[in-house]
């Protein structure tokens, strides 16, 4: 006694025309009630047009009808949502269609898999099952050949593999012979007869007589009616177990797998859209590139020349008749204060400078620039520059303390007091009477000897922004502060306070503090404070500008890039409608058509973004050539590159996903 397994009762299918208002519809099946039993071999046939695929649709979960009730192993189907009929299909029911429906970018074992890939079933499982089917079929031997590779006959073996792959019970063939010959199609039914014999429902479309007279049963439609049925069931009382509950989904490790898979046999259209992605990507890349080497260098000018110099001075007029003016005083103590009491301070920079003769043995020059400087500060203002000691070491604090005769020179004044290239460290050198002796040489400074690759600026400012190592041609003597404020100069007055601020962004602060605090000192509302910051403002808006106009470009290339990739991954979804409907068929949801469409698009972009960036990374050093601007590449454009290239993936990537996840299974089928 036979079980019943569906049961279809007064379905009604009307198919709407094109406009609804018309109301004229195809009645493609008018009152249908069936029921077919477990491991029944069925035959549907009639004449064309009759509605047998229609009824195969509605069977096969494909389709919904206009009216009726449909009970599948005592479940209401018609109640289930998308998702619902995705799993029955899945899980329960399996496809043989007269085209074989076999996606040709897998190899007959992968389309075999294709349906355990919408379960959570574990990849090895599913494989050695999809191995133990084609061995079933005979098939194992040409289990890695593609559809394009085989036969009708052993596609239609594969098609029948892949239907009992996630172990349905209802097995559903529209004309599966219909494009076999003879001998072909005699296997395959014997093959469909095995299913049933062993369990399965088998339920066969055909309008030829031959087959029909394989089946068990013949059910005969005629303009949407079954006109005959040669058995009917008495059976009544299902107890079949009923359809289990939608578990599982894509995984994403197959979606990646079908991802690459596609990218594959997309051939020269994945190429493309790999290629268009690397262009957008290079031009971000390279403009990043570009602004990050402008930066680069207006930030190693700005340090070069001081930019965080506040210059604290100030004139009074002694005489207006004649114009008499001079310089307001600056002391040791102010200096102090200014470290002492103001936030944004880095360092205080006080100097003396007088003009002296110098002398060494029999030689002597005049009008020197003898500076005294406060150390540590100065070592750093000094040393950091371009321009280190060359023999001996640099001035220390101590010699400050210590009130020591001690000089650092500059290489020109060596030359000319001790001769060429003569070790001068140890030697002694007269100030004013004064006995120092020689601590350092510096070595010759690279702007001024023209060595090295020492930023020469177009200003005509340059010298008085660069206050320590520009005006004096090698010549320099260096002192400690305390040794010349008080054995050597004859004013205690500064002859320079430079203040070093940490925060450049806030000096104009800074400098108004610092004027309060001079005008407290000394009462006098005279003092300036020079800010090199402002004379450096214009050129750091300027590269912000040029930043704002390189970060549009790149998002301009983006852009192209990304709509790109969505007109042809547009394009890629109705030229793959059939594979979607396949897809579906075996039971995708719309959610893992759309996973797999957006997986394919990141996919795209990644290698895109990965290919861009290293293009641009390597194209770097003849951009920078053919520009004339520097190009400096940062580690971190590799993430933001390749986050940029999978959002534009994702987001230009959706509305395809989108397109291919509504489509409607059985127009995607028919698809041809
Ligand atoms: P068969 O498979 O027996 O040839 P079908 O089920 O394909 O019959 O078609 C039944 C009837 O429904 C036919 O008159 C056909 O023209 C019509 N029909 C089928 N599909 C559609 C559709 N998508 N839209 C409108 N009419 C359709
Ligand atoms: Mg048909």
């Amino acid at each position: 006694m036979q079980r019943v397994l569906i049961e279809l009762r007064a379905v009604t299918r009307v198919y709407s025309g094109e406009d609804a208002e018309e109301a004229v519809g195809v009645t493609a099946l008018d009152d249908v009630s069936l029921q077919i039993g477990s491991g029944e071999f069925i035959c549907i046939t009639g004449p064309s047009g009759s509605g047998k695929s229609t009824l195969m649709n509605i069977i096969g979960c494909l389709d919904r009808p206009t009216q009726g009730e449909y009970r599948f192993a005592g479940a209401e189907v018609f109640q289930l949502d998308d998702d619902g009929l995705a799993a029955l299909r899945r899980d329960e029911l399996g496809f043989v269609f007269q085209a074989y429906n076999l996606l040709e970018s897998l190899t007959a074992l992968g389309n075999v898999e294709l349906p355990a890939t919408y379960t959570t079933a574990e990849p090895k499982d599913s494989r050695d099952r999809a191995e133990e089917l084609l061995h079933t079929f005979g098939m194992q031997e040409r289990r890695n050949h593609r559809p394009g590779q085989l036969s009708g006959g052993e596609q239609q073996r594969v098609a029948i593999a892949r239907s009992l792959m996630n172990g349905a019970r209802v097995i559903l063939c529209d004309e599966p012979t219909g494009a076999l010959d003879t001998a072909q199609g005699d296997e395959v039914l014997a093959l469909l007869e095995d299913l049933a014999t062993q369990g399965h429902t088998v339920i066969i479309i055909s309008h030829n007589k031959e087959v029909a007279a394989r089946a068990h049963r013949i059910v005969e439609l005629h303009d949407g009616r079954v006109v005959s049925d040669s058995a009917s069931l008495t059976a009544m009382n299902a107890t079949l177990e009923p359809p289990q509950a939608l578990v599982g989904g894509m995984p994403w490790l197959s979606a990646l797998r079908s991802g690459f898979g596609a990218l594959r046999t997309g051939g020269l259209r994945s190429a493309l859209m790999i290629f268009t992605v690397a262009l957008g990507i290079w031009s971000v890349v390279a403009l990043l590139g570009l602004v990050e080497g402008a930066n680069r260098e207006a930030s190693s000018i700005l340090e070069r020349m001081g930019a965080n110099r506040l210059s604290v001075g100030g004139m009074e007029m002694v005489d207006p008749s004649i114009w008499l003016r001079r310089s307001l005083p600056r002391t040791l103590e102010d200096a102090q204060a200014i470290r002492q009491q103001i936030a944004n301070v880095q360092s205080v920079v006080p100097s003396m400078v007088e003009q002296l003769p110098v002398r060494a043995g029999s030689k002597q020059l005049d009008d020197l620039f003898v500076r005294a400087m406060l150390e540590p500060e100065a070592r750093t203002q000094v040393q950091n520059l371009p321009w280190p000691v060359d023999h001996g070491t640099f001035l220390t604090p101590r010699d400050s303390d210590e009130l020591a005769r001690v000089a650092v020179i500059g290489p020109k004044l060596r030359d000319q007091l001790f001769g060429p290239g003569v070790d001068a460290v140890g030697e002694h050198i007269e100030i004013k009477g004064l006995q120092f002796l020689v601590k350092g040489v510096l070595t010759p400074h690279p702007r001024l000897y023209g060595e090295g690759e020492y930023f020469v600026t177009d200003r005509e400012s340059a010298s008085s922004e660069l206050p320590y190592y520009s005006f004096a041609e090698g010549l320099d003597v260096f002192i400690p502060f305390r040794t010349g404020a008080e054995l050597l100069f004859s004013s205690e007055n500064l002859t320079r306070l430079d203040v070093f601020v940490a925060d450049l962004s806030r000096s104009d602060e800074t400098a108004a503090e610092i004027r309060d605090l001079m005008f407290r000192h000394h009462g006098h509302a005279g003092y300036t404070v020079e800010n090199n910051a402002q004379a450096f403002a214009a050129n750091r808006e300027l590269s912000e500008t040029q930043a704002g106009i390189f970060a549009t470009l790149g998002g301009l290339a983006l852009l192209v890039a990304g709509l790109s990739i969505m007109a042809i991954m547009l394009a890629g979804v109705s030229q793959r409608r059939r594979e979607i409907g396949i897809r579906m068929a075996v039971g995708a949801r719309r959610r893992d058509i759309s996973v797999q469409f957006l997986v394919e698009a990141a996919l795209l972009t990644t290698f895109g973004g990965a290919g861009g960036t290293l293009l641009a990374f390597a194209s770097s050093p003849l951009l920078s050539q053919l520009s004339g601007a520097p190009v400096a590449m940062a580690p971190w454009f590799l993430p933001v590159a390749l986050g940029c290239a999978v959002m534009t993936g994702l987001l230009f990537g959706t509305l395809p996903a989108r397109r291919g996840a509504r489509l409607d299974p059985v127009h995607a089928l028919a698809e041809e």
